[in-house]
């Protein structure tokens, strides 16, 4: 069973496209955060074939809330001990507050990380800014860098909407030459896709493609992930675990 938990809807950026809501300087409250628990046990059959617990850290930006994930991946693991699931975590973040501190936790605790970014600098941070309206591109790209010292991998998330949707092909070959993979690419679904993105789209996904086909026929092997990265997150976690 899959959960997306989101820990907070308080968040350092302030993206054109943010999904989060109203945000509330607040993270989870413990009542929450037990009930929470009690739902992810009850929703999960014991010894089920199904019975793996995938649980996924989410926001907002859900490091801001890292004493309360602390917390709960405890939790979880020491509840688990009388049901025995495979644990599965997974944090999707927006990348500007990690540091070496953090990195180790998920290290330890084997979650895996997947952080937003949304090409280069110009891709990025037209659509994803520090809430004084400054790129975070530099940071995210710098932070990047220090989890991939840290981790053994490290996904990443693009969202891309119909403005940014002619350079998506040129995104995803930035991104493969920086060394990323598996890639996960996620259309913007609150934008206006009117017709012509729609026929646009359908063209990109081609180009995309043919970049794969070219790449893997050089052998260069990587993951993609164009419709389904939910899955895929889950299935990476627990190969790394
Ligand atoms: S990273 Fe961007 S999209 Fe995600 S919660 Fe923050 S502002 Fe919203």
């Amino acid at each position: 069973m899959k959960f997306s938990i989101a820990l907070t809807h308080d968040c350092n950026l302030a993206c054109r496209y943010c999904y989060a809501g109203r945000k509330f300087r607040r993270g989870m409250s413990a009542t929450t955060a037990a009930r929470v628990m009690d739902f992810v046990f009850r929703q999960t059959p014991a010894r089920h074939r199904l019975g793996i617990l995938d649980l996924g850290f989410f926001g907002g930006e859900p490091l801001l809330q890292l004493p309360l994930m602390h917390r709960l991946v405890g939790d979880i693991q020491e509840r688990n001990r009388e049901h025995g699931h495979p644990l599965v975590f997974h944090v999707t973040s927006n990348g500007t507050l990690l540091n070496e501190e953090i990195l180790a936790f998920l290290r330890q605790q084997r979650i895996e990380l997947c952080i937003s970014i949304d090409g280069p600098p110009k891709i990025h941070d037209r659509n994803r800014p520090f809430r004084n309206g400054r790129g975070s591109f530099d940071r995210v790209s710098a932070n990047l860098l220090l989890a991939r010292e840290h981790l053994q991998r490290v996904q990443v998330n693009v969202v891309y909407r119909p403005g940014t949707l002619p350079h998506l092909s040129d995104t995803v070959a930035f991104l493969l030459d920086a060394g990323l993979d598996p890639i996960n690419l996620n259309a913007d679904i609150k934008a206006c896709w009117d017709e012509k993105s729609v026929q646009a789209l359908h063209e990109v996904y081609w180009q995309l493609a043919e970049q794969f086909i070219a790449r893997y026929r050089a052998g260069h092997e990587y993951a993609l992930n164009m419709l389904d990265n939910r899955a895929l997150i889950s299935r990476a976690s627990l190969c790394a675990g």
